[in-house]
């Protein structure tokens, strides 16, 4: 039966505009012109293709074209988010709804990585002539990383359609199916469960192509002494679900098998080292140390993991070369993998949410190795 999104509880989408304006001084500024539009829809719930939004210490004001005036009173309106909604059809209009609540503000963060070299000025010469713009980086995002119970159980279906989806398509492996056939498979069966779209583009990667870890399906046809590398998701209400599995297409060669070995003991430890007040080094750490031992370090070629949400790939990134603690309700992915030209590749991954005592997976498809 299709997933009903209203059996699943409720997010808090009221209670972050709060806690924006309690990191608005150490970002440095009074108030923030937020204009991504994943970081607008987590504040207020937002869904559409434009919007801005205009954080300040006593007012909220959303500003969108005339295609979503009703829209955009139902959803702010559904999550109880107290904004003052204002409409401009000219992007003059949007502007003049904006100058008055930004009167009171000496400075106004922008998001820089999304605003553009040419908006940036015109919020400066035309905008915002009054105030000093300053440039601010991954403030939303740093409230994205950890999740309320109402996005952990959205993260959960997601993982679970994607589940159920593998399970059901997995023996046509056998059949000699296109990575493409595949592929368009387990997304028919998720788009079935309620799914609203893939993730991201499916990775069907077999044999050779295996070797290279964001390979995509193609048109190779899946054969007997293939390994697979199936990297997919399903997106529910917006939030995504990322899984790996690999799956040996007749029997492995020792080399094949030693890699599934390996990549496996080493994904175990990293989901092991996962829970609140580890570093992300340290879980990269524990992923490393296995394959290292192996003699295939040089084989790893990618980070551990990344966190996921609103964003298939946000913050925190896990990996050797970032600085991160995990903390309570954080949800990252745990994918370490090895690939060789002459065998393909073998990557295993897993959605987990961190807990104080470790953590919970939430992509639960069995990891044997045979199709
Ligand atoms: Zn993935
Ligand atoms: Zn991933």
């Amino acid at each position: 039966m299709a997933l009903d999104l209203a059996t699943l509880p409720t997010m808090d989408v009221a209670g972050r505009v709060p806690r924006l304006r309690e990191a608005l001084a150490d970002a440095g500024c009074d108030g923030l012109l937020v204009t991504n539009l994943t970081n607008v829809r987590y504040l207020t719930g937002f869904t559409g293709s434009a919007a801005l939004l205009l954080v300040t210490p006593d007012e909220l004001v959303f500003v969108t074209d005339g295609r979503y005036r009703d829209q955009a009173a139902l959803e702010l309106g559904a999550g109880g988010v107290p904004a003052a909604i204002a409409v401009g059809r000219t992007s003059d209009e949007q502007r003049d709804h904006l100058q008055r609540p930004a009167k009171a503000l000496r400075t106004i963060g922008l998001e820089a990585e999304d605003v553009t070299w040419a908006q940036q000025q015109r919020f400066a010469d035309d905008w915002f002539p009054h105030a000093d713009l300053v440039a601010t980086g991954g403030v939303v995002e740093q409230l994205r990383q950890v999740k309320d119970a109402g996005e952990v159980a959205r993260l959960e279906a997601a993982c679970g359609i994607a589940d159920d989806a593998l399970a059901t398509v997995r023996h046509r492996l056998t059949e000699g199916p296109t990575e493409s056939e595949f592929a368009l498979e387990l997304e028919w069966e998720m788009r079935r469960a309620g799914a609203e779209a893939p993730s991201f583009d499916t990775i069907v990667a077999s044999g050779p192509n295996g070797a290279r870890p964001h390979h995509r399906a193609g048109t190779r046809r899946i054969e007997e002494g293939d390994l697979v590398v199936i990297d997919f998701g399903a997106l529910v209400d917006g939030y995504h679900s990322d899984m790996t599995r690999t799956v040996m297409v007749g029997e492995p060669s020792a080399t094949q098998a030693r890699m599934y070995e390996v990549v496996q003991a080493s994904q175990a430890a990293g989901v092991a080292a996962v829970r609140a007040g580890v570093t992300v080094k340290d879980v990269d750490e524990a992923c490393r140390a296995v394959i290292r031992e192996a003699g295939w370090e040089d084989l790893f070629i990618h980070g551990t993991g990344h966190g996921v949400g609103l964003d298939i790939h946000e913050a925190p990134r896990v990996s050797f070369s970032a600085d991160a603690t995990l903390a309570d309700g954080h949800v990252v992915t745990v994918e370490p993998g090895v690939y060789l030209a002459e065998h393909g590749g073998v990557r295993i991954e897993d959605t987990v949410v961190v807990t104080p005592e470790g953590s919970r997976t939430l992509t639960r498809a069995p990891k044997g190795r045979d199709a």
